[in-house]
């Protein structure tokens, strides 16, 4: 009598545990069938990852940048830094049917931070000096061509030009109003050209360090005169420049860890020659970029 109860215990103890297990069973298996929320979530990695995982997809992507000045409405002027505006539109319809994206500067350090991709064939268009026919004739176009730009201002000019207006697209510079409203489009994201070393006046030129001046004594003169714009960029529009474009494309080694000191992600320069990207912060200093004339044509450049 004792054993068969004993032998009913163990047999219900042995369903029992039966049962126990199989529920374990099913949890385990339902907790290893992921739902789509999971994978999402899994996947949207932290920007580590995604570097690691767009470095392993692509080392280097190619980058022409080109340079600009002046847009005039014809072609009225001998200087190699005034094109015409319908120069300017076929630029923008030889990229747009070849199949090249715009991309600005915060694109590329986006890219190299692993923080984005690029399109396909990516090209930057730069605008040096801040004039106002960049606004007048350049920026119409960009809507048109659903296409972006970089224009790097001299402070000192764009201060000038705020106090007392004057919209001449022959040689006016673009006012603080100017900026904001360009920056509102989304079509234009604008840089550091420094605040007033844009000359060749009492032996400087351009931001380039001189002989006679010590390391310490160039260090303040950059910092102040960087900084100043900078500072008037946060004050006038929220937004902080994050790259410093060389007036002249004159570079002094000196200036390399003064820049980098001063929050700069990245330089632009004037060597006629592409870039390759990679996902080393280094890349984005001294930027080459290509000088667009009016006898040499962005599908001249790039072809
Ligand atoms: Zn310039």
């Amino acid at each position: 009598m004792y054993i068969i109860k004993m032998k009913t215990i163990i047999y219900y103890l042995a369903i029992f545990a039966v049962s126990l297990a199989s529920i374990g069973i099913i949890r385990l298996y339902s907790t290893n069938q992921p739902d789509a929320s999971t994978i999402k979530v899994s996947e949207e990695a932290s920007p580590t990852e995604v570097s690691e995982s767009f470095g392993t997809r692509t080392d280097e992507v190619e980058v022409p940048i080109i340079m600009y000045h002046n847009i005039h409405k014809a072609n009225e002027s001998d200087s190699k830094y005034v094109i015409s505006e319908a120069d300017f539109e076929n630029d923008l319809k030889f990229l747009s049917d070849n199949g090249y994206t715009t991309v600005v500067m915060q694109d590329l350090i986006n890219f190299v931070q692993g923080k984005s991709s690029l399109p396909k064939k990516p090209v930057v268009l730069t605008f040096d000096d801040g004039y106002f026919n960049n606004c007048a004739y350049g920026f119409p176009l960009l809507q048109k061509y659903n296409s972006k730009a970089v224009i790097s201002i001299i402070g000192y000019y764009t201060d000038q030009f705020t106090q007392s207006p004057d919209e001449n697209p022959k040689y006016s510079h673009l006012t603080w109003d100017d900026i904001k409203e360009l920056m509102k489009s989304g079509n234009i994201e604008f840089q550091n050209h420094s605040y007033n070393l844009h000359t060749t006046d009492k032996g400087r030129n351009g931001s380039k360090k001189k002989r006679s001046e010590t390391l310490e004594e160039y260090k303040q003169l950059l910092t102040s005169d960087l900084q100043k714009l900078q500072e008037e960029f946060t004050q006038n529009t929220g937004y902080t420049p994050t790259t410093f474009t060389y007036p002249f494309g004159s570079v002094s080694e000196a200036s390399f860890d003064i820049i980098k000191e001063l929050g700069f992600q990245a330089t632009l320069s004037c060597e006629n020659k592409t870039n390759f990207l990679t996902h080393d912060p280094e890349c984005l200093y001294m930027l080459n970029r290509f000088i667009r004339t009016p006898s040499v044509s962005v599908k001249d450049i790039l072809h």
